[in-house]
């Protein structure tokens, strides 16, 4: 699997990096060539799963701007594959993927939540 250069402001010791290089443990759901998919730790919903990609890229516009054509068709397939591992369809489930401060975006590099298993109400809870 081809990868682009390291982007200079990616951090490579952020947990999700020390989990790609196996420092940290992670519950593991599924892999491919291009990604990893992994319990989060901090559940939202009863399936919460986060895809990560193999490449180090901040966030959903790094991943989308600088991965290959087949990194990130490999990586969306492997949402996929969760999706269906995880018996979510035809239920359904809800992808989040957080981009920068705006966001809250806590570990900088790129992930997508994938939430299901129960009706996930309003897409966004807002305070006051
Ligand atoms: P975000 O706010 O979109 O950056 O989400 C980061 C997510 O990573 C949060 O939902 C955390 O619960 C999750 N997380 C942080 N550390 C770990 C870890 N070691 N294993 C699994 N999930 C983690």
């Amino acid at each position: 699997m081809t990868t682009t250069a390291p982007n200079p402001a990616y951090d490579p010791n952020n947990v999700f990096a020390r989990i790609l290089r196996g420092e940290i443990p992670c519950h593991k759901v599924y892999e491919n060539d291009a990604a990893l998919a992994f319990h989060d730790i901090t559940p939202a919903a009863p399936v919460h799963v986060l895809v990560i990609p193999r490449g180090a890229y901040t966030d959903f516009h790094d991943f989308t701007h600088r991965a290959t054509p087949e990194e990130i068709a490999k990586f969306w397939q492997a949402v996929d594959h969760v999706a269906q591992q995880e018996n979510l369809l035809p239920a359904g489930f809800r992808l989040i993927t957080n981009t920068g401060p705006d966001s809250g975006q806590e570990v900088p590099h790129f992930h997508v939540h994938l939430l299901g298993g129960e009706k996930l109400g309003p897409l966004l809870s807002r305070k006051g």
